[in-house]
């Protein structure tokens, strides 16, 4: 092999690992005090791709995203998005602790969708969704509109732009909270179990929004989920995560009807 070939085939072979994958955890590590939650972590999420976090209360799937969205920091190892550290930044080939600057940057790629819905209560709907573009991305209010009457439409409530928070359901108001973050274009769309605090009868609703946005098939998403059902329907991949780690992940074919390991087996029984 000639020198140059030598060269030029490793540096493809890493563009072509950047290009596909959008989301990566090295071998990360979270901890609150002395209390090791989370461990040895490695995920990849591709673009486009859609993952399920399921796993018991506790398990550390909630830090898992909230390290995504920077509101916590790993004790050890990197998470990248789109080619971009998360909490280090590259100066001359060395890794720098990031500033708020460049954490401001990366948390612009990820949106996220709580259980609580978190809406401005004295804004109308219209008002709560062009917030952000127009203060946070620089558009102008007509440009943010045009985004938000899109994604409200898409979510089914482009005729309640002028109502106030109040006067919609909780499921309504989740599915404005879901158009809201999808107004940002984020690179990434974190939902975190976010039917727990709903009423049984409004579940179905807001699940339907984010499978219709799913099938889609653009946005790569992270979604942490007790509904099984849901999590078949939606996920190209599960994590089962126990005791702070990956204990099995596949299709949802392979986790949740061939689960190999006793834990899953245990798991998956509570849903029976
Ligand atoms: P899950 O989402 O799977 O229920 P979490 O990620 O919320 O799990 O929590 C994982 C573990 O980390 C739990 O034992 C929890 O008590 C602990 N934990 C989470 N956040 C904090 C915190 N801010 N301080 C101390 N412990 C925390």
């Amino acid at each position: 092999m000639s020198e140059v070939m030598e060269k030029v085939e490793p540096a493809s072979v890493v563009q072509m690992e950047q290009a596909e994958t959008l989301v990566r955890y090295r071998n990360v590590k979270k901890a609150f005090g002395d209390t090791v939650v989370l461990n040895n972590l490695d995920i990849d999420v591709k673009k486009g791709e859609k993952i399920a976090l399921i796993g018991p209360s506790g398990s550390g799937k909630t830090t898992i995203i909230r390290m995504l969205m920077t509101l916590e920091q790993p004790t050890a190892g990197t998470i990248e998005v789109d080619g971009e550290m998360l909490w280090h930044k590259k100066v001359n080939g060395e890794l720098k602790p990031a500033d708020e600057k460049h954490l401001r940057k990366v948390r612009g790629n990820i949106g996220m969708v709580f259980q609580q819905y978190n809406l401005f209560p004295h804004m109308t709907i219209m008002k709560n969704c062009i917030e952000a573009p127009i203060h946070v991305l620089g558009l102008s209010k007509d440009e943010a509109k045009e985004r938000a009457v899109a994604m409200l439409e898409k979510v089914g409530l482009a005729d309640k732009v002028d109502m106030y928070p109040s006067q919609l359901s909780g499921g309504q108001q989740q599915r404005v909270a879901i158009a809201r973050s999808l107004v940002m274009q984020p690179k990434v769309m974190l939902f975190d179990e976010v039917t727990a605090a709903l009423d049984p009868e409004l579940v179905g609703e807001v699940l339907q929004v984010i499978r219709d946005i799913a099938e889609e098939g653009k946005t790569t998403m992270m979604l942490i989920t007790h509904e099984m059902d849901f999590a078949r329907d939606v996920a190209d991949r599960i994590l089962f995560l126990d005791k702070g780690s990956i204990a099995e992940q596949g299709t949802p074919d392979d986790v949740l009807n061939h689960p190999k390991t006793e834990r899953l087996k245990t798991f998956l029984g509570r849903f029976h």
